[in-house]
C-alpha cells in the first residue's frame, strides 16, 4: 500500500483521497491536501448534483481531530456549481457544515469533551486555545440546535438545577422516554415552564403527553395540569 492511499484509508472521507502530505511548524502539523475520486458535486442546501462552473482560486482549510499528537489540516479547493433551485452555490463538502472551518468529528469530540471535563482540559486535548473552543462550542450547539425538533413526545419530567453557585437557576425539560434533554430555560418558576409550553410544543404536541414526572413544587404541577 502506498502512503497516500494508507494516509487516505486513516482520513476515511468517502469519495475523496490524499493527493499530498507535508508536514509544518516542526513536525508539529500535519497537512493533506484533498481530492474528489469522481467529478460530480453536489447542492450543500438541495443536495442535487449540479454542473460545476468555477474552481476557487484559494484553497479552504478545516481542521480535523489531532492524530497521534499533531494537528491535522485538511486543504481543498471547493468548486461552485450551478444548482437548478440556488443557482451559483459553493458545493457541498461531507466532512464539514457550511462556512464551519473544523470537521465534524472536530465538533464531535469537542461537544463530547466538553460533556465530560473542562473547557480548558478539552481545548488541550484538541490542542486550541481555551477562546477560540468557546466561540466553537457555542457556534456548534447553535447550529445544532436549529435542526433539533420534538417529536413523539409523551413522557416529560421537568427539574431545575441550579449554577453559579445556587445564584442562577435553570429550568430542564425531559423525554423521559427516550431520556434525552429536550429544553433548558433560563430561570425557574412558572413562567419559565410557561415559556416551554408555549414556545416549543404545538397544541397537538401538548395534548399527546400522558405522564410528567417532577418534584413536589405547586408550580411545575399547576402549570402541567394547567398546559
Ligand atoms: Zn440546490
Amino acid at each position: 500500500m502506498s502512503i497516500l492511499k494508507f494516509i487516505t484509508k486513516l482520513l476515511n472521507i468517502k469519495g475523496y483521497r490524499v493527493v499530498s502530505f507535508s508536514f509544518l511548524d516542526w513536525y508539529r502539523e500535519l497537512w493533506l491536501e484533498v481530492k474528489p475520486h469522481k467529478n460530480g458535486a453536489r447542492c450543500p442546501i438541495c443536495d442535487r448534483r449540479g454542473k460545476i462552473v468555477h474552481k476557487l482560486e484559494q484553497p479552504r482549510i478545516w481542521r480535523d481531530i489531532p492524530v497521534c499528537g499533531k494537528k491535522v489540516f485538511l486543504v481543498y479547493r471547493p468548486r461552485e456549481i450551478k444548482c437548478k433551485k440556488h443557482g451559483r452555490i459553493q458545493e457541498n463538502i461531507p466532512w464539514a457544515a457550511r462556512h464551519a472551518r473544523v470537521t465534524y468529528r472536530f465538533e464531535y469530540s469537542l461537544l463530547i469533551y466538553c460533556s465530560t471535563m473542562t473547557q480548558k482540559a478539552a481545548a488541550g486535548l484538541l490542542k486550541i486555545s481555551t477562546s477560540t473552543l468557546s466561540d466553537m462550542l457555542h457556534r456548534t450547539i447553535t447550529r445544532v440546535r436549529q435542526g433539533h425538533k420534538i417529536r413523539g413526545l409523551t413522557h416529560i419530567g421537568i427539574d431545575e438545577i441550579s449554577y453559579c453557585k445556587g445564584r442562577k437557576f435553570a429550568t430542564i425539560v425531559y423525554d423521559l422516554k427516550r431520556s434525552k434533554v429536550l429544553w433548558v430555560g433560563q430561570g425557574k418558576g412558572r413562567e419559565t415552564i410557561d415559556r416551554f409550553f408555549v414556545n416549543e410544543l404545538s397544541k397537538y404536541q401538548r395534548k399527546q403527553i400522558i405522564a410528567a414526572c417532577c418534584d413536589m413544587s405547586r408550580t411545575y404541577i399547576g402549570a402541567i395540569e394547567h398546559w
